[in-house]
C-alpha cells in the first residue's frame, strides 16, 4: 500500500500512541473530577495546553481545545459573529477556504449575514489588496487559510492580517495544513485553528487560539470545560497525543520538510516530463513541501483515483471531505481553471514515511493508468 494522501490525514505517530496509552487505560479519570483520578487527568491536560501554547508562542489562557479543525473554524466564525452582533453582519472569506468555514458562513447567512468571497489568482494565491477591497464598515470576520488543502499554495497571511488590523476586523487563519510543518509565527492572526490528525496526532482533537481582547460566544453549551467556552468532557488522551505530535513535528520539521519536498519535486518533474498533457496546478508558486496537484488532459481525476487504488496507491481528487460528491473542486474553479482541467485534477500529498521507490512506483502506475484511460 502506498499512501499519498497526507493532506487528508496522517497515520498516528508511534510515540504519540505511547504517550496517549495511559490516558486510555489506567489514568482514565474525568479531567473535571475533583478526586485524584481527575486531578491526574487535569494535570495532563494542563501540561498539554502549556506545551502547545508554548510552541504556538501564545498564552495558554487563549488556547481552547476542540474536536479538530472543523470545530475550531465553526467556533471562531459563529462565536465571533455572535459576540459582535451590534457591529455588523458581513463576513469576508477567501473562496478557497475549507468547508469548515464556507459552510459556517453560509449557516450565518440564514440569520441575515452577508458573505463576500475573495477569489485567488490563477496561481491560487489570495491577495491582501483584494481582501482590503472586500472589507466594509460592517465586516465582523475575515477568514483566509495559511495554505490551501487542495493545492498546498501558501497565502500572504502577514499582509492580510495587517489589513484587518488597520480596519479593526477580526482575522481568522485556518492553520490546519501548516501546523507542524511551518512555524505558526509565519501566519499571525486574531484566531488560529489546527487539527492534530494532520501532523501525525490523533483524529478528533484540535484547538482554537483567540488572542488579544477579542471575545467569542461558545458553540457548545454544557459544563464549564475550556473556561466555559466549550462544554463537553475533555479528550485527555487527545490533548496528550496532540502535544506530543506537535512537538515532534516541529523538532523534525527541517529534516522532514526537506525529505518530503525532494520526493514531491522528483515526482512532479517525472510526471510532467514523462506524461504528455499534464499540468501542475498553482504552478511553482510558494506551496507546502508535500503537495502536488496535477491535472491530466483527457482523464477524469476520479478514474485515476480508482485505478490507482486498485494498484494499492491512495491519492485524492480534492479535499477528502468532498470525495463521494461529484461537484467539481471549488478551489480549482475559483482559480479560474477550465472545467476539463478541474475534472482531470489529482492531489498527491507526501509524508514522512514515503520513499523514493514509492514515488517511482506511482509515476510508473500513472503512466499506465493515464494511457489506458485516454485510450478508452
Ligand atoms: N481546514 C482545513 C484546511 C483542512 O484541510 C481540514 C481537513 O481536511 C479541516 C479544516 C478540518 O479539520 P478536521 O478534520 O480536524 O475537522
Amino acid at each position: 500500500m502506498i499512501y499519498l494522501d497526507h493532506a487528508a490525514t496522517t497515520p498516528l505517530d508511534g510515540g504519540a500512541l505511547e504517550a496517549m496509552r495511559p490516558y486510555l487505560t489506567t489514568v482514565y479519570g474525568n479531567a473535571s473530577s475533583q478526586h485524584s483520578y481527575g486531578r491526574a487527568a487535569a494535570n495532563a491536560v494542563i501540561s498539554a495546553r502549556d506545551k502547545i501554547a508554548g510552541i504556538m508562542g501564545v498564552s495558554s489562557d487563549n488556547l481552547y481545545f476542540t474536536s479538530g479543525g472543523t470545530e475550531a473554524g465553526n467556533t471562531a466564525l459563529k462565536g465571533v459573529c455572535a459576540a459582535t452582533r451590534g457591529k455588523g453582519r458581513h463576513i469576508v472569506l477567501s473562496a478557497i477556504e475549507h468547508p469548515a468555514l464556507l459552510s459556517s458562513a453560509r449557516d450565518m447567512c440564514a440569520y441575515g449575514y452577508e458573505l463576500t468571497l475573495v477569489n485567488p489568482s490563477e496561481n491560487g494565491e489570495v491577495s491582501a489588496e483584494d481582501v482590503a477591497r472586500a472589507i466594509r464598515p460592517d465586516t465582523v470576520f475575515v477568514g483566509v487559510m495559511s495554505a490551501n488543502n487542495e493545492t498546498g499554495i501558501l497565502q500572504p497571511v502577514k499582509d492580510i492580517y495587517a489589513v484587518c488590523r488597520e480596519r479593526g476586523v477580526f482575522f481568522y487563519c485556518d492553520c490546519v495544513q501548516t501546523a507542524g510543518v511551518l512555524p505558526f509565527a509565519d501566519f499571525p492572526a486574531d484566531g488560529i485553528g489546527f487539527s492534530a490528525h494532520k501532523f501525525y496526532g490523533p483524529k478528533g482533537f484540535g484547538g482554537l487560539y483567540v488572542g488579544g481582547n477579542h471575545v467569542f460566544k461558545r458553540l457548545l453549551s454544557g459544563g464549564e470545560q475550556e473556561r466555559g467556552l466549550r462544554g463537553g468532557t475533555t479528550f485527555v488522551a487527545g490533548a496528550v497525543g496532540c502535544a506530543y505530535a506537535l512537538e515532534k513535528a516541529y523538532a523534525n520539521a527541517d529534516v522532514n520538510n526537506a525529505k518530503v519536498c525532494a520526493l514531491r519535486d522528483g515526482f512532479v518533474n517525472r510526471v510532467l516530463k514523462e506524461i504528455d498533457g499534464t499540468h501542475l496546478n498553482g504552478g511553482s508558486y510558494g506551496r507546502l513541501p508535500s503537495n502536488a496537484n496535477i491535472s491530466f488532459d483527457g482523464c477524469d481525476g476520479e478514474q485515476i483515483l480508482f485505478a490507482l487504488d486498485l494498484r494499492g496507491i491512495a491519492v485524492s481528487t480534492g479535499s477528502a471531505c468532498s470525495s463521494g460528491a461529484v461537484t467539481p473542486s471549488h478551489v480549482l474553479t475559483a482559480m479560474g481553471l477550465d472545467e476539463k482541467r478541474v475534472k482531470g485534477a489529482v492531489r498527491f500529498t507526501f509524508g514522512k514515511y514515503n520513499t523514493e521507490e514509492e514515488a517511482d512506483i506511482t509515476v510508473n502506475a500513472l503512466k499506465e493508468v493515464v494511457r489506458k484511460i485516454r485510450g478508452l
